[in-house]
């Protein structure tokens, strides 16, 4: 008889965002009078900026004539929206990545989830605590799990990094050695970042452990301070140990249009086999490419009107994120992010856990926010808000948990 794959088993009940969107429902069901406000789920509400429209109503012409028609794309990626990744997040900062070690995909989610079927089963893999749950979930999937820890409730393969008030939100160097280092900066959730020397310290580590850095820049659009690397090869010898994932989603707004794109160099080997040529393996066998008309919309992204018009996208969810930060400060909460990226993490009051602070906001609020504690252990205690809602729905939620 057939038999269903048991690492699927070790996982928790449901994905959190699945389990926050059925609450609501739930709410909502019984409370048809309440208008919600929804802070949760990580979706952008504005809409695509004219010269990426543009672009798609030129991309769709193309297609309705047999001379321009375009099938199949090819699978690592159109070379005009290689050039255009490369010329404009690597070269234009300094770092050295060819056209040819960037793999366009349809977004990092599937990426970051994908990632570590190049890797042995046998890995262990340290994560920020708390932290974006596919990189944990992907891996015990794998069956990267291990023993189980009942008061943790955490598996023996997968090391959590806590990432707290007391370090900055930053992770410090694990005790036990990994091999896999998922790192997220700007984080999801926390909003934290870390400077470039301290992303040097990591690249210097896993360089020196022969470990491989999978480093997630999805909100790299948001960073505002000077000394945030927006990409690891802004560090000295990362070509050597990190693989870096990229969305549209979040810069461009591309949450509905699906586009990412991740960077392997030539010069990562483990035990001298190349990772970009397993990774291009496994692309060309799994992956039939993005869509023709969507990546021509991800190169009008880096179009000068393209960027123009996506600066001001950024700065209108930025606005939404002072507004959280210093409406939730004056409240009396204890919040951080929201400068460096689009979330702002706070403190829960009286020592709620996150879901009794959860329901206790939706209740008394109808607000919808995320429980830092399905981002992972050291989330307890700890609540998520996005400030990628519109400018209208973000100051009435405000204005509510300043009342209660
Ligand atoms: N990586 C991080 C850290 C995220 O928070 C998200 C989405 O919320 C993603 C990746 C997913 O990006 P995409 O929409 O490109 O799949």
């Amino acid at each position: 008889m057939v038999k269903v794959n048991e690492d699927y088993l070790k996982l928790r009940g449901s994905y959190l965002f699945s389990t926050v969107g059925k609450k609501e429902r739930e709410f909502l069901a019984a409370h048809p009078d309440r208008r919600v406000i929804k802070l949760s789920i990580g979706d952008v509400t504005q809409p695509l900026v004219p010269a990426i429209i543009e672009a798609m109503h030129k991309a769709v012409g193309e297609m309705a004539d047999e001379k321009t028609f375009r099938g199949y794309a090819p699978d690592l990626g159109y070379e005009f929206l290689r050039n255009a990744v490369m010329e404009n997040d690597y070269k234009a900062r300094g770092c050295e990545i060819a056209a040819d070690e960037i793999f366009i995909s349809d977004g990092a989610k599937s990426d970051s989830g994908n990632i570590q079927e190049i890797f042995s089963k046998d890995c262990k893999v340290a994560v920020c605590d708390p932290v974006y749950p596919v990189y944990v979930d992907t891996n015990i999937m794998a069956g990267r799990t291990g023993v189980f820890d009942e008061t943790t409730e955490t598996w023996s393969n997968v090391i959590y990094m806590p990432c707290i008030a007391e370090n900055n939100f930053a992770p410090m160097i694990p005790k036990e050695t990994p091999d896999l280092i998922y790192l997220c900066f700007p984080n999801n959730p926390t909003g934290s970042t870390i400077t470039k020397a301290q992303l040097q310290e990591w690249v210097d580590y896993a360089n020196k452990v022969g470990a491989v850095i999978i480093y997630d820049a999805a909100y790299e659009a948001y960073i505002s301070e000077e000394d945030v690397p927006h990409s690891i090869y802004e560090c000295e010898g990362a070509r050597t140990c990190a693989i870096e994932l990229h969305s549209f989603s979040k810069n461009a707004g591309f949450t509905g249009v699906r586009l990412g794109y991740t960077v392997i160099p030539k010069d990562i080997k483990c035990g001298g086999v190349m990772l970009h040529s397993l990774w291009a393996r496994r692309h060309g066998t799994k992956y039939n490419g993005a869509p023709y008309i969507i990546q021509r919309a991800g190169e009008a992204v880096y179009s000068l009107e393209g960027q123009a018009q996506l600066k001001k996208q950024v700065a209108y969810y930025m606005e939404n994120a002072a507004y959280i930060l210093n409406g939730l400060k004056d409240a009396g909460y204890s919040v951080s992010g929201g400068v460096n990226a689009p979330y702002i993490w706070l403190r829960t009051p009286n020592d709620m856990t996150s879901w009794q602070f959860f329901d206790y906001l939706l209740e008394n609020a109808n607000v919808v926010g995320t429980p830092g504690s399905g981002f992972g252990p050291s989330g307890e205690h700890y609540f998520r808000l996005t400030a990628f809602g519109n400018h209208e729905n973000t100051l009435e939620a405000i204005r509510r948990i300043k009342e209660l």
